[in-house]
């Protein structure tokens, strides 16, 4: 399946790799079939790094062949591919090696089977690794369904990963001028476009508006949605917006942003290529991809 590019070219992680197979998560020997088959393809994940190989511009995960020891492992059945099971051991963080690679630094570089898979294992690993008690009556809970649930033992009750949505959006001036702020911690150059987890109780085109307002004081109107990013550092999702405003009056709040600027193309080019600002996120992220669109006019031409 392909992501629809009609609206955000490009974004990293959003083509399917597997096929998830979750009818088959529920069999009791899932993973116990799968490790004693060889043509398994195993990755070992360690708190989101795992071996592989990187060149300038592309990297591969380095899968293997079931291996004995497997079978104490924390494993999590990923789905199929190429006819084969793919599973991802969750490792504790001290078993990663220092050559290995992780999501943040090398996922605009890997294919769509390996980008998902290590997406996923990160995702659910950090779930794991944060979710350990029973959230009704704090009972130590135990993996179920193949690594994606977990049950307690002492109420029966089954708990699910979770996924945090949260917005960013591309906000635009009357003159097309796109809004870019520098979080606090950031350092100086490093700014992009704003972005807030939803709260509870609100749509996505709120949660837009409310962080717009919040942050720099604009009232936003003609909220649209792009496109969507899985961002497990350590559970969102990431969902690009466009937005327009009739003033672009800032009134930065200072806590959570340090400063903000409406630019023009040419403005943001030469900021860039004059090495004054870094451009807004890293190659992996949907910050990067939605500042791309407005720098092609692709929210001009919309
Ligand atoms: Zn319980």
């Amino acid at each position: 399946m392909a992501y629809d590019e009609s609206l955000l070219r490009n974004v990293p992680l959003t083509s399917a790799g597997f096929d998830r197979r979750a009818d088959l998560r529920a069999g009791e020997d899932l993973l116990t079939q799968a490790l004693a088959d060889p043509a398994t393809r195993v990755l070992p994940v360690a708190h989101g790094f795992a071996p592989g190989h990187r060149e300038a511009l592309s990297a591969g995960l380095e899968w293997r062949s079931p291996a004995a020891g497997d079978e104490g492992e924390s494993a999590v059945y990923l789905g199929q591919a190429n006819g084969r099971a793919h599973l991802a051991l969750l490792l504790p963080p001290s078993r990663a090696a220092e050559s290995w690679l992780s999501l943040r630094t090398d996922g605009a570089w890997l294919d769509a089977l390996d980008g998902e898979a290590l997406a996923t294992a990160t995702a659910l690993g950090n779930w794991h690794a944060a979710h350990r008690h029973c959230p009704r009556c704090g009972t130590q809970t135990t993996p179920a369904n193949a690594g994606w649930t977990r049950r307690c033992p002492a109420d029966g009750s089954e708990h699910f990963p979770r996924t945090d949505p949260a917005v960013i959006m591309a906000v635009l001036d009357p003159d097309d001028r796109l809004l870019l702020a520098r979080h606090p911690s950031w350092p100086a150059g490093r700014l992009s476009v704003l972005a807030g987890f939803v709260e509870p109780g609100e749509s996505l085109a709120m949660a837009v508006a409310r962080e717009v307002h919040e942050e720099v004081g604009v009232v936003c109107r003609d909220i649209r949605y792009l496109g969507d990013q899985p961002w497990p550092f350590p559970a969102s999702l990431m969902l690009g917006f466009e937005a327009r405003t009739d003033d672009p009056t800032l009134h930065v709040d200072g806590t959570e942003i340090a400063e903000a600027h409406w630019v023009t193309r040419a403005e943001y080019r030469h900021k860039i290529e004059s090495g004054a600002w870094a451009g807004g996120g890293t190659s992996l992220s949907i910050s990067r991809r939605l500042i791309l669109r407005w720098l092609d006019g692709g929210a001009a031409a919309m």
